[in-house]
């Protein structure tokens, strides 16, 4: 029996091998990840180019403390905000800690205005940002704080496209509105342009900051770097995780420069965050996602899969009951509990997951050919085919 905790429900399958979009399970099984990790391994499994990185980097120095100057952190600092809204990067290990610094970052802001009372963090109903105590009580969901109180104070929330509710939970008392631009967990729900350009002029209004977490749909997974990109708005802060280490464990929040002057030496800090063995791959994976065309690459990809996932809808519109996604974060609502469907695509060789209102969550790398996508659709045309609720 297994000595591990049985917080995660497992598939019963392991894997010895990983190439590009196909994962090798121990029982000589080849699957096509359309997982990945949960949208972490932004350029495949075992990617040469991120193989190499790593791997010249572990001859050189893998860990030194944040004590001191990280050469390959202020590099790969510097481009992301030569790239980005963002004046300045704290680097993270994973998208939670990315979350809450993004937390302690709208406070400290207001702290160091003189301004303490405004700590209040407005978020979603529903959503999510991570596992830590903070993070659970920020996501506003009754099944992940379940026995985990006493309750965290300083969120609030508002339902997803309940721009009435949004308006009223503005209080004097509130720092930042935080969201995922594209929500993952929650089902693959985008917040529609207009609805962003909204949310920046409600926050310049009520002079509160705009958190958007891109810890799933940013990092190319969009199609642009950012997905708020296609707002054409600047945030305040945004945490990233997932995608911008390509496998490897990395986090960050990006800052504004009016935020980033809050966080003074000692304010915030990380033993592991921002090693030169993390730097390093987070530099590769940055080299490759903006090599000319591979982001227009990404939207061409989303663009032919969500137009094949529409025929297929077309054709089992009993089973399907709305495409839904932006740029290769995709989702798939079924009518009822996707479990089975989900099932059914491993069996056939397709692995993707579950997220929530019955949505099956496709993620390919963002690499991933287009003769791999027709592998997918010849596999989810098979099992609608096959498919029913009972
Ligand atoms: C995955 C995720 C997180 C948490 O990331 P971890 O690395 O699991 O801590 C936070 N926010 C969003 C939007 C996520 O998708």
């Amino acid at each position: 029996m297994s000595a591990l905790a049985k917080n995660y429900n497992r598939r019963k399958i392991a894997f010895k091998k990983g190439k590009g979009s196909f994962l090798f399970s121990t029982n000589g099984k080849k699957y096509l990840d359309f997982v990945q990790g949960i949208a972490v391994n932004s350029l495949g499994h075992s990617n040469i180019y991120l193989n190499k990185a790593i791997n010249k980097q572990t001859k050189k120095v893998w860990h030194v403390s944040n004590a001191f100057i990280i050469p390959e952190g202020e590099r790969l600092a510097k481009r992301l905000r030569k790239k980005t809204f963002a004046d300045s990067v704290i680097f993270q290990n994973s998208g939670v800690e990315a979350t809450e610094a993004a937390i302690k970052a709208a406070r400290r802001y207001f702290y160091s205005i003189g301004k303490p009372q405004k700590n209040r963090i407005l978020c979603i109903r529903n959503s999510f940002h991570g596992r830590t105590l903070a993070a659970i009580y920020a996501s506003g969901s009754k099944k992940m704080t379940e026995g985990f109180g006493p309750k965290v104070p300083g969120f609030d929330h508002f339902d997803f496209a309940d721009h009435q509710s949004l308006k009223k939970s503005i209080t004097k008392n509130t720092a930042a509105i935080m969201c995922e631009t594209a929500m993952g967990e929650s089902g693959i729900k985008v917040i529609p342009t207009w609805c962003l350009k909204g949310l920046r002029k409600l926050c310049n209004e009520k002079k509160i900051l705009l958190i958007l977490d891109e810890v799933q749909c940013g990092v190319g997974r969009s199609g642009k770097f950012f997905a708020f990109e296609y707002a054409k708005i600047k945030p305040d802060i945004v945490p990233i995780a997932k995608g911008i280490g390509g496998g490897f464990p990395l986090g960050a929040v990006l800052m504004n420069k009016k935020v980033a002057k809050a966080m003074t030496p000692g304010s915030h800090g990380t033993t592991f965050g921002g090693n030169p063995l993390a730097m390093s791959v987070g530099n590769a994976v940055m080299d490759q996602i903006f090599k000319r065309g591979f982001l227009s690459n990404v939207q061409k990809s989303s663009k032919y899969f969500i137009s094949e996932l529409k025929k297929l809808q077309n054709d089992y519109p009993h089973i399907i009951k709305e495409i839904r996604g932006i740029g290769l974060l995709i989702g798939l609502q079924l009518h009822q509990n996707q479990d089975k469907f989900i099932k059914k695509l491993e069996k056939n060789g397709l692995l993707t997951m579950r997220a929530g209102e019955n949505v099956v969550r496709i993620l390919p790398p963002l690499n991933v050919k287009i003769g791999e996508i027709s592998l997918a659709m010849k596999i989810l045309r098979k099992v609608c085919g096959e498919f029913d609720y009972e």
